[in-house]
């Protein structure tokens, strides 16, 4: 048997409805606060990635599926959205537009990890991407679109952190008192973290091994390193989610994956389960995201502010269940058609078709089972009702109208049918 790679999942019909859910929910949310929808290839030149994610991120270092094409080019799975969004702004002259420039997207990413609770190899992601504003009140907007779709989803207990990180004025003085810290515990660090400290120490930070993360909890604090700008940015920021009514934590040790971020940064963590072993409620961030002003010019843009961030829906699905959200059901027959006999198999697709036409989900036999076995069939889809067409019904054009769950027997004339259950609007 051929199995599916490791860190990839199928999405069953039983499991769809709550995809469509949320695909139809963050839509929404994205158009009320007017966004458009942007769709992008599946992979993109390496350099894309390299230069927009970071050459010193673990998504660059490690977890990239990375191929050459048959000319020799170095191609790359998309292992997030934002890197795309902002080429494809760039090479369709989109920055020349009136601005802000707000864009969705649905994708699919692939990252090189080890597979885990709520991290795949293949997973996907909704993202929302805002241009041309570098102002609080947009960070203000952006955080309400994701704490919006979230309460649309009924998920519960999300908690919301925040931080600022610094821009370029402010970074390089944190970034050394950093160094200054970890210096001397570097022995104690692990390898990777050890390579961080040279290259990019803030990354030391998102460490997720627990020595690493036990020292760099007394590491200097970012907040305590900003300039005057990227403080009243901050200050602002809480104040307008205050009058909005949305809660967040301000957290310091937030630092975000991607080198692309500049002051503000933000998770939304929430329960997506509990652990098989002991017991204990797994909290995962279902949502990332943050402020980057200077990706358009890295990539080879203008000089174009943005603010955006994505949600992991496998993560999404995972607390929606877990939170017993109400999640729908996959849509079940409206009505089951019975042919009796071969020379009833034509009226009842005809039937069928009719039906459809209608808008009604109508199923008609066309495997030749027995009535009975028809019978149990329409009981396992889940059909409301069913209508059996022998002889009699075709001369008359009568039949009687079963109701499953009631099992009530009504006589009705068969071109009624679809307003009979139009009505009942199952
Ligand atoms: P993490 O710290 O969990 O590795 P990240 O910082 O790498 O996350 P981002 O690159 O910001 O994550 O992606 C945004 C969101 O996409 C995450 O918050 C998460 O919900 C989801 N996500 C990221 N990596 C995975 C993965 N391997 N499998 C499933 N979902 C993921
Ligand atoms: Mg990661």
């Amino acid at each position: 048997m051929i199995i599916k790679p490791r860190g990839t999942s199928d999405i069953l019909p039983k499991d769809a409805p709550i995809w469509q859910d949320i695909e139809k929910t963050a839509r929404s949310t994205a158009e009320l606060y007017g966004y458009g929808e942007i769709r992008f290839p599946t992979f993109e030149s390496t350099e894309l990635f390299a230069r927009g994610v970071g050459d010193t991120t673990d998504v660059v270092q490690k977890e990239m599926y990375t191929f050459e094409d048959k000319d020799g080019r170095s191609m790359t799975l998309r292992p997030e959205g934002t890197a795309c969004v902002v080429r494809s702004v760039i090479e369709n002259g989109l920055a020349g537009e009136a601005m802000p420039l707000k864009l969705y997207y649905f994708t699919s990413c692939f990252r090189y990890e080890k597979p885990a609770a709520g991290r795949f190899r293949e997973f996907y992601q909704f993202g929302t991407e805002l241009f041309g504003a570098d102002t609080p009140a947009s960070d203000a907007g952006v955080i309400s679109l994701a704490d919006t779709l979230l309460k649309r989803l009924g998920i519960k207990n999300v908690q919301l952190c925040i931080n600022n990180i610094g821009c370029r004025n402010c970074r390089p003085a944190y970034r050394e008192a950093l160094v200054a810290f970890f210096t001397d515990k570097q022995d104690q660090l692990c390898e990777t973290c050890r390579g961080r400290l040279k290259t990019n120490p803030m990354r030391i930070l998102d460490c997720k091994s627990p020595v690493c993360q036990s020292i760099a909890k007394d590491a200097p604090k970012v907040t305590d390193h900003l300039c005057g700008n990227c403080r009243d940015h901050n200050d602002k920021l809480c104040a307008y989610l205050n009058d909005m009514g949305i809660a967040f934590t301000p957290d310091p040790g937030i630092v975000r994956g991607l080198d692309y971020y500049t002051k503000t940064v933000f998770e939304f963590i929430a329960p997506i389960g509990r652990d098989e072993k002991t017991g204990e409620e797994k909290r995962l961030t279902i949502c990332a995201g943050g402020r980057y002003d200077g990706l358009v010019e890295e990539i080879g843009g203008p000089k174009l502010p943005g603010i955006g961030f994505a949600a992991g829906m496998d993560r999404l699905v995972a607390a929606m269940r877990y939170g017993s959200a109400d999640v729908p059901a996959p849509p079940q027959p409206q009505i089951y058609i019975a042919p009796l006999g071969d020379a009833a198999v034509g009226f009842a697709s005809k039937l069928a078709y009719d039906l459809r036409q209608r808008g009604i989900r109508a199923e008609c036999d066309v495997v030749g089972r027995s009535l009975k076995s028809q019978m149990k069939y329409a009981d396992k889809i889940g059909a409301a009702y069913t209508v059996i067409i022998g002889e009699d019904e075709m001369q008359t054009g009568r039949a009687i109208l079963k109701n499953m769950k009631t099992s009530e027997q009504t006589g009705i004339g068969l071109g009624s049918i679809a307003d009979i259950l139009l009505k009942e609007g199952l």
